[in-house]
């Protein structure tokens, strides 16, 4: 029995492979799964719980058919996922960070993008989505002006993203370190900055684990008592 870590897999309409991947995933893989955690950017964007739509409702559908407990947290693109989404697929909306004992380790989940401080710009944008008053404002819009307003964010983000060095765009090494001191834990496992790896934090004789995104391969982490892997298949 194994519990199994996935995040960034920015499911949208636009990108079926990633769709038809995640699909199999879920039954080929997560079924067997004891317990399932989602770290953010599942999806691409989610305008709302309100947002009915085939695409959305096939997605559920398969998340509501995996019966093991199932933890998502949210990311910097659906961070609007709520409790009506919870209660049709099943899911328990986990606050990031989040300190677990797994398999008698104590563990610290996140999505990953609160480590990015070196990225002050984000930063400031990040404190503004996550503030409740945003975002109740945020869903008091009608879908078509939500829509407008995220398409806009993502072509902001995709340029700052270009115009940013590489190095602001990953963590902070200090700030690794202040957080899993300060939440006294050996291992952290974090997604967002698309770059998966398992790095040794030595400072706190630890671990830190970045999941993958989705793109030309897909990437999880399974754990048991013995230990972890991050693991890859392609997608296309
Ligand atoms: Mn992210």
């Amino acid at each position: 029995m194994s519990y199994i870590f996935i995040s960034d897999l920015h499911l949208d309409e636009t990108s079926p492979d990633i769709t038809q991947a995640f699909l199999h995933f879920i039954e080929n893989t997560a079924v067997d799964a004891e317990k399932l955690y989602i770290l953010g950017d599942f999806f691409e964007v989610w305008l709302g719980d309100d947002h009915d739509n085939p695409f959305n409702q096939r997605i559920m559908t398969a998340l509501a058919s995996l019966s093991m407990p199932k933890f998502i947290m949210h990311g910097n693109r659906d961070f609007l996922i709520g409790q009506n989404f919870c209660e049709q697929t099943g899911f328990e909306l986990l606050p990031d960070p989040t300190r677990l004992t797994l398999f008698n380790t104590p563990v610290l989940l996140m999505h990953g993008d609160s480590l990015c401080t070196r990225d002050e710009d984000y930063m400031e944008v990040r404190a503004m989505l996550r503030n409740p008053a945003f975002q109740a404002e945020l869903l008091g819009k009608s879908l078509e002006e939500r829509a407008a307003i995220a398409s806009d964010a993502r072509s902001q983000s995709k340029q700052h993203t270009r115009e940013s060095a590489m190095d602001i765009m990953d963590v902070t090494p200090s700030e690794v370190v202040r957080v899993m001191q300060t939440q006294n834990v050996p291992l952290l496992i974090h997604g967002h900055t698309h770059r998966p790896q398992i790095h040794d934090v030595p400072e706190v004789k630890g671990q830190r684990v970045v999941l993958g995104d989705w793109d030309a391969n897909g990437w999880y982490l399974d754990m048991d008592q013995n230990g972890f892997s991050l693991e890859s298949f392609p997608i296309t």
